[in-house]
């Protein structure tokens, strides 16, 4: 992933003709913090904060809880936060955090333990004006709220502007939960319609029904109801209906601790079957890495939706967009998590709320006119939209 993130800067910034000291200072990581967590009964977890670059303002990016989390992906998105940020206009950097653990093996009191300690080791490290971490895979407001309330105890700090994603009564925003998910309704939405499609009716497949691939079907049924969702998977596989998933029933099976194989109505996929389902728009909204070479010729829909972070790899990007699939970045699709999560900053910072229609509102500003300059970019230039996207970002980060 940290390799297929530095070849698109190169080649990106190649395009732009940026001299080799300019591309290198693109790809230069600022500060790394790589520590190990051991917890009173002995338990040890390798822990990263990657701080890539600060320029347009404090580190930026979600600290993932997982299994495989490696230093090298931990690079690669903290890289990729930089270039998201910068490609929609908001005035921070970017960094990311991971903790190499399975949480589903660990206890509350092992996960507030580990989470505290995580924000402990950091604190003379992040705050409201250096680095402002979020939630990220397996991470939650529990999480956040726990790493706030250490980050507090031991600085001064009782702005509760050191870490967005916190729950309500602890600062956080309204529509923080929804914003990625919707995020992605938004951006697709403003695409459509600048490809003349957005009257037609439009079938999606959903890998991913997680936190952000719920909301995706929850605001898509919401904002766009002629989209149909006829298949979803989790990470044991999932379902198909050509007739439409009820996105909500949907959710609430899955709300209730339901594997998706086991919902009962459809017929049941696996999840690579669900990559070459024909549908118009598939979207991608679990981990990288889930359109590779080794699959991408299965894909039938002519849009593909990078909800996750780099679900589809270079290779298969490269193809994709050879055969004249619109693939949706990531940078730009999923951003709409940090543009709350920025909001957040904001209304922690100067002490103020805003309701979620207000919240809502600036989340369509700024990604309307993201998808906006990033497609205008795409057209004139004759690149695919991740390469303008990070054009762009880069024009803005030298
Ligand atoms: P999550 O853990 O809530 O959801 C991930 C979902 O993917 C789960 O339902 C899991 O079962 C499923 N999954 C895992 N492997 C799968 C597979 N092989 N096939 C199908 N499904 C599989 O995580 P999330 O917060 O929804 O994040 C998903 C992605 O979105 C990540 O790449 C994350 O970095 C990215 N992202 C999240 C946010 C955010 O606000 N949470 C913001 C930007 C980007």
């Amino acid at each position: 992933m940290l390799e297929t993130t530095h070849s698109l800067i190169k080649k990106v910034g190649k395009q732009l003709g940026l001299s080799d000291k300019q591309i290198a200072d693109v790809l230069k990581i600022n500060a790394e913090h790589r520590f190990e967590i051991e917890l009173d009964n002995g338990k040890k977890f390798p822990a990263y904060r990657i701080q890539h670059n600060n320029k347009r303002g404090p580190y930026k990016g979600g600290i993932r809880f997982h299994p495989e989390v490696d230093l090298d992906e931990v690079r690669a998105l903290a890289t990729l936060m930089s270039l998201k940020t910068a490609a929609v206009g908001l005035p921070m950097g970017g960094g990311k955090g991971g903790i190499v653990v399975n949480p589903k093996e660990l206890d509350k009191e092992e996960l507030e333990e580990l989470s505290r300690k995580y924000a402990k080791y950091l604190a003379p490290h992040i705050g409201p004006d250096k680095d402002v971490p979020a939630p990220d895979v397996n991470t939650n407001s529990q999480v956040i709220d726990w790493m706030l309330d250490e980050f507090e105890s031991i600085t001064s700090d009782s702005s509760h502007a050191a870490f967005t994603g916190k729950s309500v009564g602890r600062g956080g925003s309204l529509g923080r939960d929804t914003a990625t998910g919707r995020g992605g309704v938004i951006v697709l939405r403003e695409l459509l319609e600048k490809l003349g499609r957005s009257d037609k009716p439009l079938t999606y497949a959903l890998q991913g029904f997680g936190n952000v691939g719920s909301f995706f079907s929850l605001s898509a049924s919401q904002l766009r109801p002629q989209w149909t969702m006829i298949a979803a998977t989790d990470s044991r596989g999932g379902i198909k209906d050509f007739d439409g998933l009820d996105a909500e029933e949907v959710n609430k099976f899955k709300s209730a601790g339901g594997a998706l194989k086991d919902y009962g109505h459809g017929k049941m996929i696996t999840n690579d079957e669900l990559i070459g389902i024909k549908a118009d728009v598939l979207v991608l909204a679990a981990l990288d890495g889930a359109v590779t070479n080794n699959n991408m010729a299965q894909v039938q829909a002519d849009i593909v939706v990078e909800l996750a972070n780099g679900p589809v790899n270079d290779e298969a990007y490269e193809y994709l967009t050879n055969r004249g699939v619109i693939v949706v970045p990531d940078i730009l699709a999923n951003a709409g998590g940090v543009i709350v999560s920025y909001l957040e900053w904001v209304q922690n910072k100067e002490n103020r709320r805003m309701n979620e229609i207000e919240v809502n509102k600036e989340l369509e500003r700024y990604l309307a006119r993201a998808t906006t300059q990033i497609y205008n970019y795409s057209q004139k230039q004759k690149v695919s939209l991740k390469e303008a996207a990070v054009a762009i970002a880069i024009k803005r980060l030298i």
